[in-house]
């Protein structure tokens, strides 16, 4: 049997809207993660994409407890990590790690390479100053930067580099799960695929386990082995990538997919692209919650919420059309 190395189930991430003049006795949440059911194995990247808003920061943020869950299980090697205390917490932080967007801001401007990733080490027990200095030594040769970058500051480097710095320190503490949030997005085309390949490498060579979130499909196919697609707080459809992307089955995966921009231009402009905004995930609307932009809405997709499953092979789908 497979091993899981992280369950997600019925997740759920209500946050409570500010105070302000309203008729309505009952508090208002925004439902930004509501009912995510996911799994990864052991040295698989699962890749989560989305729309902006959808939910995909916010589930990754609650795995690592960045956010307190409103409900669901986040299971990490066979424990439920909603039940850890502060210093069950702190372990579990070490060996899940969260790598951000933006690493200029993951990065602190006024200390050295060295100090950025030697405190992480200093944090987590290793007080003797010149072996912290020769593992700094050692994550920068892992992520593709030398010794003389040691002592320069984040402003001296691209924003390339200094992504790879930023990983470097997440591996400082040894971990065996990267959530990987938009990684890529910051950068140009180029560097994007010097990182996934990074990543990639890194993940072979040190047996990580990876959820790479992110907005745009074609690299999140790069690097995954299965997808799972988010819309508006839930998850609609997972596949192994090269399923989701020969037989695409939910419409709105669909209409990612045909959102994706392709060498021909003419064929481009011909495609239909997916129209209106993403509805509130205050008020989202009943039944299924794409209903309001699916070009194949039935009677009881406005009423019925479509069950979320495996339909085969580990293809898991929900939409009435199944
Ligand atoms: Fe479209 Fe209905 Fe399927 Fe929702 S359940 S995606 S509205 S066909």
């Amino acid at each position: 049997m497979e091993k899981y190395i992280l369950e997600v189930n019925g997740l759920k991430k209500y946050f409570p809207m500010s105070k302000g003049f309203s008729f309505k006795k009952e508090k208002q949440y925004i439902k930004a993660v509501d009912g995510v059911d996911f799994y990864v194995k052991e040295g698989e990247t699962l890749g989560l994409v989305g729309e902006s808003g959808c939910g995909k920061s916010t589930t990754g943020k609650c795995i690592v407890r960045l956010h307190e869950p409103t409900y669901g299980e986040i299971i990490f090697k066979g424990e439920n990590v909603i039940d850890y205390d502060k210093n069950k917490l702190r372990g579990y932080r070490k060996q899940m790690q969260f790598i951000f967007q933006d690493p200029f801001s993951s990065l602190n401007p006024r200390k050295t390479v060295a100090n950025a990733i030697g405190e992480v080490l200093y944090v987590h027990n290793m007080k003797n100053k010149k072996e912290r200095i020769e593992r700094v030594e050692e994550l920068l040769n892992l992520v593709g930067l030398q010794k003389r970058h040691m002592y320069r500051y984040p402003h001296e480097f691209s924003g390339g580099q200094r992504q790879r710095i930023v990983i470097a320190r997440a591996l400082s503490v040894d971990p065996e799960f990267l959530i990987c949030d938009e990684p890529v997005s910051a950068l140009d085309v180029s560097i994007q695929a010097q990182i996934i390949n990074l990543l990639e490498k890194l993940q072979g060579n040190l047996r990580l386990s990876y959820l790479f979130i992110s907005h745009d499909l074609r690299v999140v196919r790069h690097i995954s082995s299965r997808i799972a697609v988010m819309y508006l707080g839930q998850i609609v459809e997972t596949a192994e990538s090269n399923e989701l992307f020969d037989h695409p089955l939910h419409p709105y995966t669909k209409a990612l997919i045909n959102a994706i921009p392709t060498t021909d231009t003419v064929r481009d402009r011909k495609k239909i692209l997916l129209e209106g905004d993403v509805p509130s995930p205050a008020n989202p609307p009943k039944g299924c919650r794409f209903h309001t932009r699916c070009p194949h809405v039935m009677e009881i997709c406005k009423n019925e919420v479509p069950e979320y499953k495996d339909i085969g092979g580990g293809h898991y789908l929900a939409c009435h059309l199944a």
